[in-house]
This record gives C-alpha cells, sequence and structure tokens, in this order.
C-alpha cells in the first residue's frame, strides 16, 4: 500500500479481535489507496463495505499487527472479487468450430495486437486452427498491420478486399473459416478514440451477423477511471463476455481490473504484458491484488510470519532493530527464522526492494548449509563476544574458527555479514517505525 497506508496501519498495535476502530482506521487508508491506484469511486465504496462485513469480529493473530492483517483480509477480498466465481482464467468457450472471438474496444487499446497473441496462443496451446480478420475499414494501416502479425506468428488472415463494410468482412470471414476448417475465427473490429454510436452501430451489427461466442472487451490497463465508462458502455450495448486489460507491464496500479470486474461483472480472462506476441498471460487474481495494494508480497510474508514466527520473539527483535541494537546473539536468532522460513532467499524475495540484495546474495552462494555455518561459528563465540562483537580480534578469530571447524577468513565473512546486517537492521527498525519494510531498503 501507500506509505500512507503503511504509517496508519503501524498505529493499530492492539491485542484480541479486531476493534471497529482498528477496522475503520486501516480501511479509510486503503479507501485511499484504492483511490491512488485508479480504482472508481463507488466500486472503491462497495469494496471497502466488503471487508468490513469480513473483518469484523475477526482475531488478530498474535504475530502480527491488527493492521497487518486488516491489509491480510483487503487482499483476500480483493482476490475474491478479482476472480468472480467458478471461472477459469484464460479459458474461452471456443467449441463448436468455427467458433467466433470478436475483439472490441477504443482505437489504442491494444485490439490488433491481442487478437494476433490470443490467436498465437489458440494454435499453439490448443493446436486450433484460427483464422483472423480485420474489420477496421476506416484504416488501411490497420489491416495491414493485422496481416504482418499473422505473417509473423504463422495464423492466416483473411485476405484485404477494398471496399467492403465490416459487415461484408465478418461474413466473409465467416464463410471462408467454414470453407476452410478452421476452428476459431477473430474479428478484430475497429476502435474509436472515445466511444461513439456509429461505432457501436457497427459492432452490434457484426455481432448479430456473426454471434460470436465471446467477446472480449480489450482495455488499456492504464487509463484507470475511464477503463469503467468504456466497459460500461461496450458490455451495456455489445454484451462482452470478458475483459483482456493490456499494458499491465506498464507501472499502472491496476485499478481498472477491480473497476471493470465489479462495474461489468464479467471475468477478466487474460492480461497483455508487453508487445512482443507471447506477452499474453491468463489473469492472475492475487497478481494484480497484490499490485493494486502496492506491496510486493508483503501479504504472503503476513502469512508466513503468521504460520511460524513466535510472536512474542518477532516483538522483542522489532524493539531492538528500533534500538539500533543488533550483536551475534540477534544475528543467530535471525538465521534460526531462516531456516524456518525457507531460508534466505525466500525471505529476501518476499519483501519489497530487496531484489538487490537478494541477487548478491545469490551470486556470494548463500544458502542454507551456509546458515548453518554461520550459526555454528556464532555458536563458538563465548557470551561476551556475542554481545559485543568488536571483541572479535585476531586470536579470538582464531580460536572461533577452530571451534567451528573453520578458516579465520570465514569467520571474517561472518563478521563482516554482521556489520551490514546491523546496519540493514537498524534502517528496518527506522521504517518499523514509520511503517512497514516498504521502499527504503532498494
Ligand atoms: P488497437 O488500436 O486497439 O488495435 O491497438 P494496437 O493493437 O494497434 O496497439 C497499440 C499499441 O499498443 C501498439 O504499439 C502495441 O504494440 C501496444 N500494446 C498493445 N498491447 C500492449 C501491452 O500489453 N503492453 C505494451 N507495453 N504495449 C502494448
Ligand atoms: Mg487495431
Amino acid at each position: 500500500l501507500s506509505d500512507r497506508l503503511s504509517g496508519a496501519l503501524e498505529k493499530l498495535t492492539g491485542k484480541g479481535a479486531l476493534t471497529e476502530a482498528d477496522i475503520s482506521t486501516a480501511l479509510r487508508e486503503v479507501r485511499v489507496a484504492l483511490l491512488e491506484a485508479d480504482v472508481s469511486l463507488p466500486v472503491a465504496r462497495g469494496f471497502i463495505k466488503r471487508v468490513e462485513e469480513a473483518a469484523q469480529g475477526r482475531h488478530v493473530v498474535k504475530s502480527v499487527t491488527p493492521g497487518q492483517q486488516v491489509v491480510k483480509i483487503v487482499h483476500d477480498e480483493l482476490v475474491k472479487v478479482l476472480a468472480g466465481e467458478d471461472e477459469e482464467p484464460g479459458r474461452l468457450r471456443i467449441d463448436n468450430p468455427p467458433a467466433t472471438i470478436m475483439m472490441v474496444g477504443l482505437q489504442g487499446s491494444g485490439k490488433t495486437t491481442t487478437t494476433a497473441k490470443l490467436a498465437k496462443r489458440l494454435k499453439e496451446r490448443e493446436g486450433k486452427r484460427v483464422l483472423m480478420a480485420s474489420l477496421d475499414t476506416r484504416r488501411p494501416a490497420a489491416m495491414e498491420q493485422l496481416a504482418v502479425l499473422g505473417t509473423q506468428i504463422g495464423v492466416d488472415t483473411l485476405p484485404i478486399q477494398p471496399g467492403q463494410t465490416a459487415v461484408q468482412i465478418a461474413k466473409r470471414a465467416k464463410t471462408q473459416a467454414n470453407l476452410g476448417g478452421y476452428d476459431v475465427v477473430m474479428l478484430d473490429t475497429a476502435g474509436r478514440l472515445s466511444i461513439d454510436d456509429e461505432l457501436m452501430a457497427e459492432v452490434e451489427a457484426v455481432r448479430d451477423e456473426t454471434r460470436p461466442r465471446e467477446t472480449l472487451l480489450v482495455v488499456d490497463g492504464l487509463t484507470g477511471q475511464d477503463a469503467v465508462s468504456t466497459a460500461e458502455n461496450f458490455d451495456g450495448r455489445i454484451g462482452i463476455t470478458g475483459c483482456v486489460l493490456t499494458r499491465m507491464d506498464g507501472d499502472g496500479r491496476g485499478g481498472a481490473a477491480l473497476s471493470m470486474r465489479a462495474v461489468t461483472g464479467k471475468p477478466i480472462k487474460f492480461v497483455g504484458l508487453g508487445e512482443k506476441m507471447d506477452a499474453l498471460e491468463e489473469f492472475h487474481p492475487e497478481r494484480v491484488a497484490g499490485r493494486i495494494l502496492g506491496m510486493g508480497d508483503i501479504v504472503s510474508l503476513v502469512e508466513k510470519a503468521q504460520e511460524q514466527i513466535e510472536a512474542a520473539e518477532a516483538e522483542r527483535m522489532m524493539k531492538r532493530f528500533q534500538k539500533g541494537r543488533f550483536d551475534m546473539n540477534d544475528m543467530k536468532a535471525q538465521f534460526d527464522q531462516m531456516l524456518k522460513l525457507g531460508g534466505m532467499q525466500g525471505i529476501m524475495g518476499m519483501l519489497p526492494g530487496m531484489g538487490k540484495l537478494s541477487k548478491q546474495l545469490d551470486e556470494s552462494g548463500f544458502d542454507d548449509r551456509i546458515i548453518r555455518r554461520q550459526i555454528a561459528i556464532i555458536q563458538s563465540m563465548t557470551k561476551a563476544e556475542r554481545k559485543n562483537p568488536d571483541l572479535m580480534q585476531a586470536s579470538r578469530k582464531k580460536r572461533v574458527a577452530a571451534g567451528a571447524g573453520l578458516e579465520v577468513q570465514d569467520v571474517n565473512k561472518l563478521i563482516k555479514m554482521h556489520r551490514q546486517m546491523a546496519d540493514m537492521m537498524k534502517k528496518m527498525g527506522k521504517m518499523g517505525k514509520k511503517g512497514l519494510m516498504r521502499g527504503a531498503l532498494s
């Protein structure tokens, strides 16, 4: 979530059941976060109501704060809304060949690109014979564009015949599909920069002529609020069976997904993740939910913590970090926990902004075996040395190394790592006051 949200959540430190005050404080901020992610206002309101109901009276898990837990509830509700019911993402109703898939949407939303991506996917994954046809009669270049993509991906396109109307082309495509034994006909309709009557009338006529099995609305995932009115209009007039969100590789927050889903009740089937022909994926509700909340995988971290970290220990550590204290005992406790949580990589991978560090660790070959070795070194230290690593001069290093059955340079490495971790923990502790572990480590 936004920094503001994590800040607000940090204030909630109560124990026991989630109180109404806890929930409403958190939800006020969640609402702001949703709006910042371009979710439309009525949709955000409706969603918050759902979460309120889901959160009432839930018990606070010991090792996480109520704020974190509300985030988890928000996340779970988001996934529920985004996923809908009984829908398998990426499935299309295209039995009974030739089945028509009509692609609709505004100009520039990514219709033509998505048509080709989807054709490629159907061909490669489902072994379908696909025929694509461009109905964009106003822009000859658009027809050419689809033909070029067709050649590139090895999918047939209907030969271009100048002077035909969209309906005539659609009819010809159907005939051709019947004759040629195609499984799927994909119709790439024309778009406009904004919704107008002429566009809608044309798409309606094509729909009535071809009776598509799937009518997929292609929407630019970066458009946010506008996506809602686009979806309302197309669904109201044409009747869509699903959506494709494009440009989800960009840095939009993906709020459009929630709005579209809530407004039309229609599933999001695919997301576009780039300009390349392979950059199409079935829709993953969890990923988009995480993105709307903007918290990296903090939710799954909370989940793991719920399962595994003892509350008292976690709290004790956080307090120490906040005071800037981090000795060898703390380091050992961290190592022990790391082993529990699936190793260093597992943890680092979950924290936003930790990718770089995780990669460094990876390159240095830092794995569980090495974590165990570090623990052995710490165990060879005296109490005083653990409390005050600065005591570790040459003779002590030699003794500790011998005790752990390792070299002095291994001890040096551990000491260096301790220093780095102590710095990191100090930063984390500071952030713990301001917010969750967000951002500052990147
Ligand atoms: P149309 O007017 O709706 O047919 O839109 P096009 O398919 O011609 O796409 C317009 C532009 O958006 C092209 O430059 C595409 O390469 C680009 N585009 C389409 N889908 C995506 C996507 O998922 N990610 C990115 N980054 N670009 C996309
Ligand atoms: Mg186009």
